[in-house]
């Protein structure tokens, strides 16, 4: 008899657990687009200065970057 609500208890905090966790990680991948976002308006470095693998390198202006871009194009 009590087998039923114990199964929909589980399943309804399993699905809070889950809706929870989502937006945490949702929260959290909003909040580093908008830090990187406002790193790139304020013309600051969004990877800590590690040009190698950044995603914008291309792009970027910055003195390091003009810097690697420099090294690359005489390597
Ligand atoms: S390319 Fe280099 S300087 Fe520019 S944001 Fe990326 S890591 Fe920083």
């Amino acid at each position: 008899m009590s087998k039923p609500d114990t199964n929909k208890r589980r399943n309804f905090m399993l699905s809070s657990l889950r809706f929870a966790a989502m937006g945490l990680f949702g929260s959290m991948v909003f909040g580093t687009v908008r830090k990187n976002k406002r790193l790139i308006r304020e013309n600051k470095c969004v990877n800590r200065g590690i040009c190698g693998n950044c995603r914008i390198f291309s792009d970027c202006s910055l003195p390091q970057a003009l810097s690697a871009k420099d090294v690359l194009e005489k390597t």
